[in-house]
C-alpha cells in the first residue's frame, strides 16, 4: 500500500488514466522476473546490446538466455552497432496506442554488413511528421517509460523502466 501511495505522488500514468499497461509494447522490465535484465541496465549506461553463444558464437537479437542454433546456456553480452539507415518505413499520424504520442513511427532499418545484427524493425523518435526519409541515418537513443505497480512476491513495487528507440541524425 506504501508503494501505491507512492506511486500516486509521482504521478503513474496508469493511476491517472492515461497510460494502461496492458497495451504495454515493451517486455516486463522487473529484475525479478526478467533473465534478460542486463540488457535493461546496458541502456541505462548507454549501451546497444544482445547476448553472444560462448559455445559456438551465435549472436542473437533479441536477447535471451539459451541459444538458440546449440541450446547451451552460456551466453555473454555484446554491444551491436547503433547507427541505423532507413530502408523504409510507417508514420502513424492520428489514432496512435494509448502512451505513444503522434506520430508513432516505425521503420525498418539496415546496420549493414559487418554486423551480427543486419537489420531491425525500430521507433523512431524526436521525429516530426513528415520529416522522416528513406536513406535517412538514425542513431540508437535512450528514453525513459513511465513506470506502474508490478506486484513482486507479497509487496507491490515500483520499477524505474527505460526502452531504446532511434532519433534521427541531424
Ligand atoms: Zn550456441
Amino acid at each position: 500500500m506504501a508503494d501505491l501511495q507512492k506511486a500516486e505522488i509521482v504521478g503513474t500514468p496508469a493511476m491517472e488514466g492515461t497510460y494502461i499497461s496492458e497495451m504495454d509494447m515493451w517486455p516486463f522490465e522487473c529484475q525479478e522476473f526478467n533473465r534478460i535484465y542486463p540488457f535493461y541496465d546496458n541502456l541505462r549506461a548507454g549501451k546497444f546490446t544482445t547476448t553472444k553463444c560462448k559455445a559456438c558464437g551465435h549472436i542473437a537479437f533479441p536477447p535471451g538466455v539459451i541459444c538458440p542454433k546449440c541450446w547451451s546456456e552460456d551466453l555473454e553480452w555484446v554491444e551491436l552497432p547503433q547507427r541505423a539507415k532507413v530502408v523504409c518505413f510507417t508514420e502513424t499520424q492520428a489514432g496512435a496506442p494509448i502512451g505513444f504520442p503522434s506520430p508513432l513511427i516505425m521503420a525498418w532499418l539496415t546496420f549493414g554488413e559487418d554486423t551480427p545484427l543486419k537489420h531491425l524493425l525500430g521507433r523512431i523518435i524526436n521525429c516530426k511528421e513528415g520529416e522522416l526519409k528513406e536513406g535517412d541515418e538514425v542513431k540508437f537513443v535512450v528514453f525513459d517509460v513511465p513506470s506502474h505497480p508490478i506486484d513482486v512476491k507479497r509487496d507491490t513495487a515500483i520499477r524505474d523502466r527505460v526502452y531504446y528507440a532511434f532519433e534521427p541524425v541531424k
